[in-house]
């Protein structure tokens, strides 16, 4: 089945890296191209850098479309990014528009969550799953809900910021500016700012995992799955949270599958198990057993396949 009408390229911006690459009919990948986004040096460099990934993959063959996801909040009708916490600079920046101009093709949006779980749902852990949940767990935590087969953007295209859930009215301060969002609470970020608050303290063997730098949040994992107290207590704190913020959703809108992304995809039923444990106990009991909870398949393929994917949606 061909999910893509024409020759299109995807192409995923995150906060360290971007990616390119062409995306085929069938949503397989090819000429991948990834940089680093440099998002310190500003909106125009970093832009630049998304055109040369765009030639790189582009090649001598034209393209129909480009599809890209980039961190929110954006609007993705007018395809303006209005102010990403991880793009500094970036205020109200008509990408859509420049990169129209530049390539004189149709381009589209997205919110990277939005077009990973668009992915997901296509081709990945999601297929077919209607309502269908998608949760990033990485560095922050990005969502995106897919109801009666499309994404779900809401009345202004923001809609499915699940990271920013309050989870915790009392909660750590979150990089949007209030207190206690699930992103503050259970995110990398979040694991690696508890694991250096126990380095402090002298807790644990945290020294011993992150060699006496910065905790991050692979070091967190590493430790959990050497038994490591504190690494756990620290891991159970952020799947409390999660399976709050997940129960919260699940109860709203009933979904069919909950696909989770990002870090944490590959962390195993060391991780899901506990999850589904604290998310089952978290839930009226006429929800249990309604939905699967499931890792994510696409890995960082997911952004670019479902950014091509949602220009070949496009209504313009
Ligand atoms: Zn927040």
């Amino acid at each position: 089945m061909a999910l893509i009408m024409g020759r299109c390229i995807g192409v995923d911006v995150g906060g360290t890296k971007i990616a390119a690459a062409r995306v085929e009919p069938d949503g397989s990948v090819s000429r991948r191209f990834r940089t680093e986004t440099r998002a310190a040096e500003g909106p125009d460099r970093v832009i630049e850098r998304i055109c040369q990934g765009i030639e790189r993959v582009m090649g001598e063959e034209a393209v129909d479309g480009i599809g890209i996801a980039c961190p929110g909040p954006l609007d993705s009708r007018s395809g303006v990014v209005l102010s990403p916490p991880n793009l500094p600079g970036w205020e109200r920046i008509p990408l859509k528009e420049r990169l129209e101009d530049r390539f004189q093709v149709p381009v589209c949006v997205e919110n990277d969550a939005n077009a990973a779980a668009w992915g997901e749902y296509l081709l990945g852990a999601g297929r077919g799953a209607d309502p269908m949940i998608y949760i990033t767990v990485s560095t922050g935590i990005g969502g995106g809900v897919v109801l009666d087969g499309a994404l779900y953007r809401g009345a202004d295209t923001y809609a499915g910021e699940i990271g920013h859930m309050i989870v915790d009215p009392q909660g750590a301060p979150c990089g949007c500016g209030r207190r206690g969002c699930l992103e503050a609470m259970a995110s990398g970020t979040a694991l690696a700012r508890a694991a250096a608050e126990a380095l402090r303290n002298g807790d644990g063997r945290i020294r011993e995992w992150s060699g006496g730098s910065l905790p991050r949040a692979e070091h967190v994992f590493a430790a959990f799955r050497e038994g490591d107290e504190v690494a756990s207590r620290i891991i159970d704190d952020g799947i409390r949270y999660l399976a709050i913020g997940l129960a919260n959703v699940v109860h709203l809108l009933n979904p069919r599958v909950i696909v989770i992304g990002g870090g944490v995809a590959g962390a195993g039923e060391m991780f899901f198990t506990p999850l589904r444990e604290r998310l089952s106990n978290s839930l009226m009991p006429s929800f249990a057993d309604t939905f699967e909870l499931r890792p994510a398949e696409l890995g960082a393929d997911a952004g670019v396949i479902g950014a091509a994917a949602l220009w070949a949606k496009r209504t313009d």
